[in-house]
């Protein structure tokens, strides 16, 4: 599902980051962890083919990322990434019902109500649909924007820091809440995260082994 072989991305006029080789398969949780600055962000762009390999190699659900054009790469990231970004990124001046539409109408996929009721109704937040993001709390907004993310029914989902500035009991439900729709839907989730409570918050699997596979990335 993601394939990395010596993977480096370079800021043009700024930092060098080296990332190690990772092979995940599907159906993973990966934690993605390290100090701020260590380039967990990055790597997540890297991922979701918003920016393109210095050098290296990355696949990514089957495809070799870094040899799509800009066109190619958006068609590829909306059929197949759900990111849920720090920065929720929700339009002001649209509906949460709207922001879902938009999604699609940015996909290139033809409006369809049903599915975007489907997903804010899975997420808990279906009777929100007719608010603008400035009328929901963090907490909705978060919901929101996870609905938003996966209403495409992506195989790899992505969450940038979600537990941050939450406190023990909004962290707790936010990494719940991804763990059972990346469950729900069949999808590889990767968070990425400086948060120490995070590893603690993913439940080991029936067999005692771990919830997660860990990437920790120490910087330069
Ligand atoms: P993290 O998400 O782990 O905090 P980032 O991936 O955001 O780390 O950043 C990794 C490194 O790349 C940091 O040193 C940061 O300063 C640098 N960096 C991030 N974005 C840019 C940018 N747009 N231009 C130049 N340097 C950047
Ligand atoms: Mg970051």
């Amino acid at each position: 599902m993601i394939r990395s072989q010596a993977l480096r991305f370079v800021y043009p006029g700024g930092a060098t980051l080296v990332f190690p080789d990772v092979m995940v398969a599907p159906g993973t949780v990966l934690l993605l962890s390290g100090p701020s600055g260590c380039g967990k962000s990055t790597w997540l762009a890297l991922v979701a083919a918003l920016v393109a390999p210095t050098d290296g190699q990355l696949e990514v659900a089957g495809q070799l990322l870094g040899v799509l054009k800009p066109a190619a790469a958006d068609a590829w990231r909306a059929r197949t990434i759900g990111f849920l970004p720090q920065k929720l990124h929700l339009s002001a001046a649209l509906t949460v019902y709207q922001n879902l539409a938009m999604a699609q109408w940015a996909a290139g996929v033809p409006e369809n109500a049903a599915r975007i009721e489907q997903a804010l109704a899975s997420l808990g937040v279906a009777e929100l649909a007719a608010r603008l993001p400035a009328q929901l709390s963090g907490g909705q907004a978060q919901r929101v924007a996870l609905a938003r993310a996966v209403l495409l029914q992506p195989a790899l989902i992505l969450a940038d820091e979600p537990t941050a500035s939450l406190d023990d009991v909004a962290a707790a439900d936010a990494v719940a809440l991804l763990l059972a729709t990346a469950q729900t839907q069949g999808a590889t989730l990767v968070i990425a995260t400086h948060d120490a409570r995070v590893a603690r918050l993913i439940p080991p699997k029936p067999d005692g082994q771990n919830g997660f596979e860990p990437l920790f990335l120490k910087g330069q």
